[in-house]
């Protein structure tokens, strides 16, 4: 079912009316510094298009993870940013629901934004309570959704309120960022352009994998590094010494690899050390020449040469998970060289997609952020997305 988006809501609709805008303001925080602001950036245009069209727009988010009202999660800081970025006035208010919020939404004049404070110093958010979606329903018959990163949870500022805005004869809409991550990524999963490779990589298995599942059908070829290499050479008998392994997802990759045939390419060979720290010895040999104590950090070199070739190739490609330890300079090449791979296949044209907060800052460590197609927003609403789920914020949403 096509959802309706910001686009659909004739101009004329928007001036001088409070719109409620579910944007996605959890940024990563370090000592109360913002320490990275994509999320904010990312939902500018949003806020432009309401601004330009002389709208009053009511920002909800969530910050981090707190238990209820705490200083430390409030937004003020965020709405700061957010003043900085857009220009304009931004105010902010420092409560959510109720006459208060109420009268601060009320006095806002056209084009300017106001900015709530953390849906989650709320217990009824996670909970996605009724009162507390009322409530925020309270403060406009336009609700947009443009928290992407917050897609895949049904909590009262995504679902519940969205629920109630449209029960109540308003209109639940997509905003542009949310618009565009669901076109991206949904492209993916309808007729991609071949060669469609994916890589897969990071600490886990577990997680990912309903999205291998789902995406073994799509890809021409599912390319996989990290830690999450190793569950699956261990299901090849190798042996491994004391690299990670999920031991209890061992069976799993065994069925995986079976059903997947030569379309699963795993590490030929890898980087290894006794310790994974900075610093650390190394050695690249092949992968079934791991001893014990060993641990594996990276692909090695031919493995990056593998990939690299198939990626060369690639008209469509996703990629989920670094090759190993990017975070340490011993264990950094194999991630460069897939994001290298990457941003030289965007440049050939390829429709190139990549997704997960880790793989996003590889980007960066790599000196090639921006030279991707589409950089999702959301690690985890993008793989749940992708191995088929109905995304609820998506789902709750006003059709088309
Ligand atoms: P993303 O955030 O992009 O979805 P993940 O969170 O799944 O990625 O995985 C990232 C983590 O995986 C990184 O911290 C990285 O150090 C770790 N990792 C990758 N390869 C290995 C490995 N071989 N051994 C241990 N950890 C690894
Ligand atoms: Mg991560």
């Amino acid at each position: 079912m096509i959802k309706a988006s910001l686009r659909d809501i004739p101009r004329t609709d928007l001036v001088g009316r409070p719109l409620l805008v579910r944007a996605d303001l959890n940024v990563p925080m370090e000592a109360g510094r913002i320490t990275d602001d994509t999320r904010v950036r990312e939902t500018l245009p949003t806020l432009r298009l309401l601004r330009d069209g002389g709208a009053r727009t009511v920002i909800i988010s969530h910050l981090g993870r707190p238990k209820g009202p705490d200083p430390a999660f409030s937004l003020r800081g965020v709405s700061d940013l957010l003043r900085e970025s857009i220009g304009g006035t931004v105010r902010f208010h420092p409560g959510l629901v109720g006459p208060e919020a109420r009268s601060a939404v009320d006095s806002l004049e056209d084009g300017s934004v106001l900015v709530l404070e953390n849906t989650r110093f709320h217990a009824g958010e996670t909970k996605n309570a009724p009162e507390l979606a009322g409530a925020l329903a309270d403060l406009a018959e336009i609700f947009v959704n443009d928290a992407f990163g917050a897609a895949h949870r049904a909590h009262a500022s995504t679902t519940g309120v969205a629920d109630e805005v449209r029960m109540r004869g308003g209109k639940a809409v997509a905003g542009l960022l949310l618009d565009r991550e669901i076109k991206v990524l949904g492209s993916l999963l309808r007729e991609p352009e071949r060669p469609f490779v994916a890589v897969l990589g990071g600490a886990k298995v577990a997680g990912k994998v309903e999205v291998i599942r789902a995406l073994l059908p799509q890809v021409d070829c599912l390319l996989v590094g990290g830690a999450m290499a190793n569950t699956f050479l261990c299901a090849l008998g190798l042996e491994l010494g004391e690299s990670l392994v999920e031991e209890d997802k061992v069976e799993l990759a065994h069925e995986i690899l079976r059903d997947a045939g030569d379309r699963i390419v795993l590490p030929v060979d890898c980087v290894v050390a006794k310790h994974i720290e900075d610093g650390a010895a190394v050695r690249v040999i092949p992968r079934d020449s791991v001893q014990p104590g060993d641990r594996i950090g990276d692909i090695g070199r031919a493995s990056r040469e593998l990939f690299g070739g198939l990626l060369d190739d690639a008209r469509t490609v996703f990629w989920n998970g670094p090759m190993g330890v990017f975070e340490m300079a011993a264990f950094r090449e194999g991630t460069v060289a897939v994001a290298r791979s990457v941003a030289i296949a965007t440049d050939r044209g390829a429709l190139t997609v990549v997704g997960g907060g880790d793989s996003a800052a590889a980007l960066s460590v790599a000196g090639v952020a921006g030279k991707v197609a589409h950089v999702s927003t959301g690690g985890g609403a993008a793989l749940e997305f992708l191995a088929g789920a109905q995304l609820p914020g998506v789902a709750a949403l006003s059709d088309r």
